[in-house]
């Protein structure tokens, strides 16, 4: 399972920004802890669903 966004540090971000592209492309949840968001709830650590559509 990939690493949750929330445990990326400041380098790993930059090396994977391209991932990080599609990661936060479209979010359906975001995290209650850190307000990071994502399209899959696999990479936050306390996902919550997001009240949108898209
Ligand atoms: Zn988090």
């Amino acid at each position: 399972m990939a690493k949750t966004l929330c445990k990326w540090k400041k380098k790993e971000i930059e090396k994977n920004v391209h991932e990080l592209a599609s990661i936060v492309d479209k979010p359906n949840f975001a995290c209650k802890d850190c307000a990071r968001a994502a399209h899959n709830k696999n990479y936050l650590c306390k996902p919550i669903k997001l009240p949108l559509s898209h």
